[in-house]
């Protein structure tokens, strides 16, 4: 039977009592705002929506120190309360929807800079992704790679969460070697204790949505700030455009810092480049360092593109426009889920080498309902592109053959739809991330609804466990 201090109807702890124990920790037990806590960006799924829009948690804490997020973790461990951590909740698949119940520990009072060195800065989770971005600013650096929800998101929720974003054309995916330098975490046990991840054991936590170990704080990469100018250039024809994309992507003279291509029809959700970007024209999306500005014209002029749109900084403000990352990564789809709910989209990697005949290939089979938008990246040293289609979403069983149409033209899908870790890009449960959620939070309390894994690997020995860490 749920108590009757559960918000979730899935409790039968006293969150009264549990919300006292947890003094004094700033908390949350007003039901409309933990529900308003309990959503992230799910809904951009159909699939999704129907499945997590009644999941919610219990109370939520708010510590504004380690040693207080501590004993948050001290406190749901003697109660066994499911926990789920939270930045700024602009996830997609749900990761921070408690659908277990139980406290949600939101990190975003814990944002202090620490220390900013010469090539890479000190952080807690909590930090606001764009207030660090300008603390780097002010000494002349800048994180190399930063999700286009910079303004809401959370460094550590970026970490727990993401993967890429606007500078992985340059600098590659979050988790390839030096980007990610240092993970301070908390076991969630009792008496929880501090561990420190270095090296390739940063990915041990990096992308694992919180369900092995609490991040309070990180060392991560800087590199040299740039005068960017936000740069919107336009084609004729969708591959016209990926040709100039995979010029600039590949390019060793323009050290663009986002580049990104929209099928002509999506520019229709863009209300705010009305009258800047022509109707009907393919859409080329793009970060430039004002010096190379003439290269970057001299390239468009080879593969015949228009520059409808070059802003620096200050000019961007003074025309009040936003910033041209917001028509890039998920911020595409955003656009037009504010105007049409009936969008979805869909991840799918096209691996290298990425060529024009590829997407022409797909064009010709693709239906008129999925309108193809690439975002070019570095995997594995070598230059790739993510489709993060627009889908005019009909039924899921259309969804789930557009996927097998990219698939069986060699284009792997992560799929967006589903709510746990092993279905996304791997396809597969991270044993080592299982096993570490075995050491570090041995009453499976972390965000477990997320791995499917998790019951078989909970119940495996020590000597079992230590051959899946290596
Ligand atoms: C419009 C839009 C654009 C986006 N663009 C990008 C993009 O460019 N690149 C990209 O990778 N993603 C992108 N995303 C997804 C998302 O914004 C990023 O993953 C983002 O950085 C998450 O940060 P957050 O603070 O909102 O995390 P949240 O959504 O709050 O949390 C994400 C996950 O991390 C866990 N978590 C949070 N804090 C901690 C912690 N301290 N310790 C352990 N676990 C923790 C949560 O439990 C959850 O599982 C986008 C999403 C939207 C809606």
């Amino acid at each position: 039977m749920p108590h009757p201090s559960s918000i979730s109807g899935k409790s039968d702890l006293d969150w009264s009592a549990i919300a006292a124990e947890l003094a004094p920790v700033e908390v949350i037990a007003e039901p409309i705002l933990v529900k308003k806590r309990s959503r992230d960006f799910f809904w951009y799924s159909p699939i999704l929506d129907r499945q997590l829009k009644s999941c919610f948690g219990d109370l939520v804490a708010r510590p504004a120190t380690p040693a207080e997020m501590a004993h948050c973790l001290s406190v749901a461990a003697r109660h066994r309360a499911p926990v789920v951590l939270r930045g700024g909740g602009t996830g997609n698949y749900g990761q921070a929807v408690p659908v277990d119940g139980g406290l949600i520990i939101d990190t975003t009072a814990m944002g202090r800079i620490i220390e900013i060195g010469p090539d890479w800065v000190r952080v807690e989770a909590g930090c606001n992704i764009l207030a660090l971005n300008e603390a780097l600013k002010a000494r002349g650096r800048e994180l190399p790679i930063f999700p286009s929800t910079q303004d809401m998101a959370t460094i550590g929720g970026f970490i727990s969460g993401g993967s890429a974003g606007i500078g992985t054309v340059t600098h590659g995916m979050l988790r390839d070697p030096g980007n990610i330098l240092e993970i301070r975490a908390l076991s969630a046990e009792e008496t929880p204790l501090e561990h420190v991840f270095t090296g390739a054991d940063v990915n041990l936590i990096h992308h694992a949505w919180g369900i092995n170990a609490v991040i309070t704080e990180l060392t991560l990469r800087s590199v040299p700030a740039q005068d960017w100018i936000g740069c919107i250039a336009s084609f004729a024809t969708y591959p016209d455009c990926h040709r100039a994309a995979i010029a600039l992507a590949a390019s060793t003279e323009i050290e663009r810092k986002l580049c990104s291509t929209l099928d002509a029809r999506i520019g229709r959700y863009f209300d705010r480049l009305r009258g800047i970007v022509p109707e009907g024209r393919a859409m080329l999306v793009t970060l430039i360092p004002r010096g190379q500005m003439p290269a970057f014209r001299a390239l468009l002029a080879d593969h015949g593109g228009s520059l409808d749109l070059e802003m620096g900084e200050d000019e961007r403000q003074a025309r009040k426009l936003p910033h041209v990352f917001d028509f890039s990564y998920n911020h595409t789809t955003l656009q037009a889920l504010k105007t049409d709910r009936k969008v979805t989209y869909l991840q799918v990697l096209f691996p290298a080498p990425v060529t024009v005949a590829k997407v022409e290939e797909l064009l010709a089979v693709l239906g008129d309902d999925v309108w193809m938008h690439h975002e070019f990246a570095r995997l594995d040293g070598r230059l790739v592109s993510f489709d993060l289609p627009l889908v005019q979403y009909t039924t899921d069983e259309r969804l789930y053959e557009i996927m097998a149409i990219y698939e069986a033209h060699g284009c792997p899908v992560s799929d967006p739809h589903k709510s746990v870790l092993e279905d996304g890009g791997m396809k597969k449960a991270n044993m080592a991330q299982l096993a570490l959620k075995k050491r570090m939070d041995p009453h499976g309390l972390l965000n477990s609804a997320k791995t499917r894994s998790w019951p078989r690997v909970r119940d495996l020995a020590p000597e079992a466990i230590a051959a899946l860490e290596g």
